[in-house]
């Protein structure tokens, strides 16, 4: 009997990933896409896919409930699905919640989590259609897969970026992270004095973006509107240098990104300095923004130079050339995941 034991630490999240997907190989026609981007595809009639994406919320890991309010929670867990497919530019449908609730759970704190839940079906117009409800012994467990839909020619990869493409990001980055380092703070000093107010004024923005964040259907209905099919998309869940580095790894590709060029909050800003972090840093490999990470051709630039809520923050290179970041004083450096590490 073979007894070897590999420490799961030693593949990492995404090492374990490709080492379960290294042992499996699709069996259907139907199964376009299988492990490997932000949705499953599958084959649905002459003109449109099915995407299936599935995402799960483990209490202790991903949240704490000592800060965070349930309907909040909901509204998260429904939000980071539908990420998942606005990423593949589709338009999520109908969602399944998978709920393990341990007995210190009330009525009223399952309503409240469902409150959020309802709330963020509707803002993003999608079907709570069925589930699964069982017993925790070790904190609440919620698992949430979504199904969306989009069209064949309008499917949008993360292995199909060419050199010369522009990188875009959507919104905000580093300020979910810098909210939950704020949490974090104020839960410490109130573990140690129970008598102290959390300060959390005027950190409302930061706050919201770690405990309720949004998926960007908007862009993602604006970008059909202007005709714009970016070339490789990805959600911002890991933090922008890692999420990037999976479309550069995915589509045989590099990447320049301008340090300059980083969209950061002033309050994400300003909380990281006075925190003794390097804004930029949150900003790259913070995680949890929930943003929309994409590339377009270059013949599309003149459609989007122009958004508010666009930052145009590199382009994308010959493989040869690596994976760089261009810093304020213009130098190259090497451009490095830190991401998360879940082991
Ligand atoms: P995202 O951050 O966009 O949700 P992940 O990094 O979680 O994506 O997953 C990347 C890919 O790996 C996806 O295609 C996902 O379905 C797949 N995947 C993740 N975990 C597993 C698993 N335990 N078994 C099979 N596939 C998995
Ligand atoms: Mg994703």
């Amino acid at each position: 009997m073979d007894t070897t034991r590999t420490e799961l630490a030693s593949l990492g999240e995404f090492g374990l990933i490709n080492h379960i997907n290294s042992r499996f190989s699709l069996q259907n026609p139907e199964s376009i896409k299988g492990i490997g981007d932000d949705a499953a595809v599958i084959a649905q009639d002459a003109t449109h896919y099915t995407l299936l994406s599935t995402d799960m919320l483990v209490e202790g890991v991903h949240f704490d409930l000592s800060y965070t309010p349930l309907p909040h929670l909901g509204f998260k867990a429904v939000a980071v699905n539908v990420s998942d497919i606005a990423a593949m530019y589709g338009i999520p449908k109908q969602i399944v919640i998978g709920l393990a609730v341990s007995n210190r759970f009330s009525v009223e704190a399952i309503d409240a989590f469902y409150e959020g839940v309802k709330a963020a079906c509707d803002t993003f117009k999608v079907d709570l259609i069925g589930g699964d409800t069982t017993s925790s012994r070790s904190g609440l467990v919620i698992s949430i897969s979504v199904v969306g839909v989009t069209e064949h020619d309008k499917v949008v990869y993360r292995n199909t970026a060419k050199p010369t493409d522009i990188v875009c990001v959507t919104g905000d980055l580093g300020a979910a992270y810098l909210g939950l380092q704020v949490l974090e703070r104020e839960k410490q000093v109130y573990m140690q004095d129970p008598s102290m107010q959390p300060e959390l004024t005027g950190r409302e923005y930061i706050l919201q973006r770690q405990l309720r964040p949004s998926a960007r259907m908007d862009i993602i209905h604006e970008l059909r509107e202007m005709g714009i099919v970016p070339t490789a998309m990805i959600d911002v869940s890991d933090g922008v240098a890692s999420d990037i580095l999976h479309i550069c790894k995915q589509s045989n590709v590099g990447v320049a990104l301008f340090e300059d060029k980083i969209p950061i909050d002033a309050t994400a800003y300003d909380t990281a300095i006075e925190l003794k972090l390097d804004p930029i840093v949150c900003a790259l490999n913070g995680g949890e923004d929930y943003e929309l990470l994409f590339t377009i051709q270059q013949s599309d630039y003149e459609k989007i130079k122009n958004h508010a809520d666009i930052s145009l923050i590199g382009y994308i290179q010959e493989a040869a050339k690596g994976n760089e970041l261009v810093t304020k004083s213009g130098n190259r450096i090497a451009l490095q995941a830190q991401g998360w590490t879940h082991f």
